[in-house]
């Protein structure tokens, strides 16, 4: 069944200069990037993200981790990928969620690793099932951002509203 999934290279990845690695081997899966952006990781976006986490003894590491604190560089980079079994394909190559446990040859287990507060830096999210993939599309893209319609839409009047254009 196609179905889209969330990708995010997180700031250590893109730190270490691991952006081409990790999209490379994200490739081998044939999905398609329906979406991609890199994105300055405020509090908010942060915690709405991770709400779910929110009680774990790790969740302020992980806010300062995604925020970009941890590694002064708060910028990811967010992709969708589409097609055939999206969401286990990409979480099969980005391997286990602790880095130690991961295959080595998995994205976790080749460029993650536990860091003394017991925080796992894995360099890369990936949604991990179709209701997390949609809350976290819809989380992370505007509706134009995406060259599918993933979701439903409606139009708004947004006359209120004002936006930052290039002067
Ligand atoms: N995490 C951690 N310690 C844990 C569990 C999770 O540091 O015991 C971090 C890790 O960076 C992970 C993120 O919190 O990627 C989100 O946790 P989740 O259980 O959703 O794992 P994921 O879906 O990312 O594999
Ligand atoms: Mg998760």
């Amino acid at each position: 069944m196609n179905e889209a999934t969330l990708v995010i290279i997180k700031p250590d990845g893109l730190k270490k200069s691991l952006t081409g690695n990790i999209l490379t081997r994200l490739s081998e899966t044939k999905l398609k990037i329906i979406g991609s952006k890199i994105v300055k990781v405020g509090e908010e976006l942060a915690h709405k993200h991770y709400h779910h986490l929110k009680n774990q003894a790790f969740y302020p590491e992980l806010i300062k981790y995604i925020t970009g604190r941890l590694h002064g560089d708060n910028r990811v980079m967010v992709l969708v990928y589409w097609g055939t079994g999206a969401i286990s394909k990409v979480r099969m190559i980005a391997g286990a969620t602790n880095p130690e446990e991961a295959d080595p040859v998995s994205i976790r287990g080749a460029y993650g690793r536990i860091l003394t507060t017991g925080l796992y830096e894995n360099v890369v999210h990936a949604s991990s099932d179709v209701e997390e993939a949609s809350r976290e599309i819809r989380l992370w893209f505007e509706p134009e951002e995406i060259v599918y319609e993933l979701y439903p839409t409606k139009e708004v009047k947004a006359e209120q509203k004002t936006k930052r254009v290039w002067e």
